[in-house]
């Protein structure tokens, strides 16, 4: 049985680059319903089963009405988890900052994908930055597919782009909003510890 997992910082905590209104319906409403969704779902053999595993296995077996909630589950909080408007989650621990400039040549530059990216994607869908063979890549993915699971990567952030995401805020201005949370309201530290620095 999968659970809803509360938000790391209160409803109003990303204002005004997110908005408390925005929040709630997000984590509240969307991300809750996939949650309950996916419970309906889930067979009673995995009952016991992970996130993850559920994430892994709905994908191995072809389910794929569950896989998309459970996926996007575990899409969700990991993309809340990843966002902080506090000053202290800013900071860019060292080694990151030096794989930045080692694949990207500087943060802006890593920004400006990023953004480049979310502005991309065509329909709804995910921005990842991830780990692979050792280097840092942006890619995106569509509807509720995820990197979680696969081999050879190690999911390091995400940005929500379906539109539920932006609409109350931005209405139809994807640019607006990515720009905004790409710029403001990426936790690096919770970056820097899932990159085990
Ligand atoms: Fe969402």
């Amino acid at each position: 049985m999968l659970e809803i997992k509360s938000l790391n910082y209160n409803v109003g905590a990303l204002q005004p680059i997110m908005s408390a209104e925005t929040l709630h319906f997000h984590h509240d409403k969307h991300y809750a319903g996939y949650v309950a969704k996916a419970n309906e779902l889930v067979p009673a053999k995995w009952a016991n089963k992970t996130l993850e595993q559920l994430v892994h296995l709905a994908r191995d077996k072809g389910e794929i009405a569950l896989f998309n909630q459970v996926a996007q589950v575990w899409n969700h909080e990991f993309f809340f988890e990843g966002l902080s408007l506090n000053l202290e989650d800013h900071e860019i621990p060292e080694n990151l900052l030096s794989y930045i400039r080692k694949d990207y040549n500087s943060i802006d530059n890593l920004k400006d994908e990023l953004v480049r990216t979310a502005l991309a994607r065509f329909g709804s869908g995910w921005v990842w930055l991830v780990w692979e063979d050792n280097h840092l890549k942006v890619q995106s993915t569509l509807n509720a597919e995820t990197p979680c699971g696969l081999k050879g990567f190690k999911p390091l952030w995400t940005l929500d782009v379906w539109e539920h995401a932006y609409y109350l805020d931005y209405q139809n201005k994807r640019l607006d909003y990515a720009t905004e949370v790409v710029n403001n309201a990426i936790n690096w530290r919770v970056i820097g510890a899932r990159l085990g620095l």
